[in-house]
């Protein structure tokens, strides 16, 4: 964090020397500041900055302004905006700048808190390692992948999904890597989407289906038994051969279908869905269990949700992240656990990282969590030392900040 280079504005000379304090206690060393959004602005447009700090109320040009001129002419990509009016309005001005296209960090009451630099920091950081993954994009070819897959070059990681009470390892999703020998990391959504494209789907799914299965009996030999989530294209699903392909499969590795769970997104079941729910419906039959993935960022309604054969909804990583900062997502979030419940699917959180968002699944009484702050996705091999050496430190370590928070 050494290196970022901040812009602080506001009009009180005592605030902007608060956070000038605060960013030092960072070890943050460029330091600069405004006293109004004008001022600002001209700073702006000549030099680089990593993050600003916007006050709301301001002469000569308020943070509003100051923000959507930012947006408008691209000057910034992270902000943090910071007020001491209420903190819905707050807020509501971090929903119009992240409309606009601004990445913002941090939105709080003053004056501003050591903790709340901290989150903030964290966040800038998660959005640049982002940033960096979605770089280089030359498209992928066909011989590309038939390669990749006859090389073993893609394989899986797991990922835990954890009960809310108990922290106990219920499942695991398996998730798609490919390590490119020049190309390095490339993304499943861009492989998996050269695939589809390319009539590759079928191939790849059958193959990293068959790695999953292996592992998950490597597992059950060593006693570990927890279920198995495989992600499946919506293009599968028109596939009318798919139920009895996925289970000829199971049975060469005599794993019981109930031990799967298949993820299917929220997508495959919204329009024209009488296919899917066929090859959804013979699945179900043969006894696997179906996740409804990414919840919330389709257009499934309540009624085609309810009539998907599905066993567990998974609220997607946009209706969790941040959730606790955000009342009206607090309310969605509340409405569609209670929907899942009433449908009586098991409702599994996305994308936890964050405790303050995690005591509001509890609260909410979601049953499954999976998320950067409980565990990364990884190799087998490291998921079975997490599993004898991580876990139980993640459970203390929850154990004690629920304990703090029970106290202040
Ligand atoms: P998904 O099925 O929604 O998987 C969850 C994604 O969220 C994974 O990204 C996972 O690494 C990431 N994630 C988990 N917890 C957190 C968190 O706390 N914070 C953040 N920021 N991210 C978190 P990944 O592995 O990059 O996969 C992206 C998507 O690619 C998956 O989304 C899935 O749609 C697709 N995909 C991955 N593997 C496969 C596969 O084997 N088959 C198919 N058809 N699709 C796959
Ligand atoms: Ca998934
Ligand atoms: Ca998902």
């Amino acid at each position: 964090m050494k290196k970022l280079k901040v812009l602080i504005v506001d009009d009180s000379l005592v605030q902007r020397n608060h956070v000038i304090s605060l960013c030092k206690e960072q070890t943050i060393t460029q330091i600069e500041s405004a006293e109004n959004g004008q001022v600002a602005l001209d700073k702006l447009r000549v030099e680089k900055f990593d993050l600003t700090f916007i006050d709301l109320e301001m002469p000569v040009m308020d943070g509003v302004e100051l923000v959507r001129s930012i947006a408008a002419e691209k000057l910034i990509e992270s902000i943090i905006i910071l007020s001491s009016k209420d903190p819905s309005l707050i807020l509501s001005i971090g929903t119009m700048a992240e409309s606009d296209g601004l990445s913002v960090v941090g939105t709080f009451q003053k004056p501003m808190k050591p903790e709340d630099l901290l989150t903030s920091l964290k966040r800038l950081a998660n959005e640049r390692v982002k940033e960096k993954k979605q770089q280089k994009q030359v498209p992928l070819t066909k011989e590309d992948l038939v390669s990749a897959i006859k090389n073993k070059e893609i394989t899986l990681h797991y990922q835990p999904k954890l009960t809310v009470k108990g922290l106990l390892l219920k499942g695991v999703e398996a998730l798609a890597r490919w390590h490119h020998p020049s190309r390095g990391f490339i993304s499943p959504v861009e492989f998996i989407d050269a695939s589809e494209k390319l009539g590759l789907i079928s191939e790849l799914t059958e193959y990293l289906f068959d790695i999953a299965l292996r592992q998950k009996a490597q597992w059950s030999q060593h006693g570990i038994n927890f279920h198995l989530s495989f992600n499946l294209s919506p293009l599968s699903l028109t596939d009318k051969g798919l139920a009895d392909k996925i289970s000829q499969q199971v049975a060469i590795y005599k794993i019981p279908p109930k031990d799967i769970v298949l993820e299917i997104t929220e997508n495959a079941i919204s329009g024209e869905i009488s296919t899917a729910i066929e090859t959804l419906a013979k699945l179900r039959l043969k006894g696997f269990n179906l996740a409804i993935d990414d919840y919330g960022t389709g257009f499934a309604n309540a009624q085609q949700l309810s009539r998907v054969p599905a066993t567990e909804l998974k609220l997607d990583r946009s209706l969790v992240d941040n959730v606790a900062t955000k009342p009206q997502q607090k309310a969605i979030l509340k409405s569609t656990v209670n929907l899942s419940k009433d449908l009586q699917l098991i409702t599994v959180a996305e994308g936890v990282e964050y405790f303050e968002d995690f005591l509001l699944l509890y609260k909410f009484e979601v049953d499954l969590v999976q998320g950067y702050y409980f565990a990364k996705p990884m190799t087998a091999n490291n998921l079975n030392i997490w599993i004898k050496k991580e876990l139980a430190d993640i459970r203390k370590k929850l154990q004690q900040d629920l304990n703090e928070k029970n106290s202040n």
